[in-house]
């Protein structure tokens, strides 16, 4: 299968690290189920010039270099690999960024694992995702932001949409909700027509 893989809050724990140090920068108690990467439209009260400063600032100080992986997300990529599917990152980070990301999937051991690392251009990233999967002609998405999956979903390209407390809602048919990478590995064989190895099937989750 063709599989396309966010990066953040999907193999790394990046969204509530942001949210804190938002908070911290401005003085707010953002809560992780109304936190987004675009927060500033949330808090149009702030300065845009202010909000981009944070996050260059952020980016400087070694916020994408530093994500830790996400629980069994290492061992879920290694088993897909292994098992023969052909894997893409496609990310909404920005286009300068790209080194750092390339960097950091060489530091945690799995860049030889994708076949492509594809980060947005200008476009909005729902646009951005749903493009290059359609392009990709992906059989499965995974995702953690609700309006990205279903933009990706109304392509009709299945989607696996990792849950987290700002993702919650009704969900189009084809995005399935999972919660750990056991589950989205059993998905996976499910969609695949129940012919993967499923190693990671017999897991709790
Ligand atoms: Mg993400």
């Amino acid at each position: 299968m063709k599989i396309g893989i966010d990066i953040d809050d999907v193999l790394a724990d990046s969204l509530p690290y942001y949210t804190r140090a938002f908070n911290q920068r401005f003085g707010l108690q953002i809560e992780l189920a109304d936190a987004a990467w675009r927060i500033l439209d949330r808090c149009p009260w702030i300065p845009r010039q202010e909000a981009h400063d944070f996050f260059s600032e952020l980016i400087e100080a070694g916020f994408f270099s530093s994500r830790p992986l996400l629980p069994g997300a290492k061992e879920a990529v290694e088993s897909l690999a292994e098992d023969g599917h052909r894997l893409y990152i496609i990310t909404g980070r920005a286009p300068q960024d790209e080194a750092i990301t390339r960097s950091w999937l060489t530091h945690v051991g799995l860049l030889s694992r994708f076949e492509a690392v594809m980060h947005k251009a200008r476009e909005p990233v729902g646009r951005h995702k749903s493009g290059a999967a359609s392009e990709l002609q992906l059989d499965v998405f995974i995702e953690d932001e609700l309006a990205v999956a279903t933009a990706v979903a109304e392509t009709a390209i299945p989607v696996l949409l990792f849950d987290h407390p700002w993702n919650q809602g009704l969900l189009p048919g084809n995005v399935c909700r999972v919660r750990s990478w056991a589950e989205a590995l059993i998905q996976i064989a499910h969609l695949n027509g129940g012919g993967g190895k499923e190693r990671a099937g017999n897991n709790p989750v």
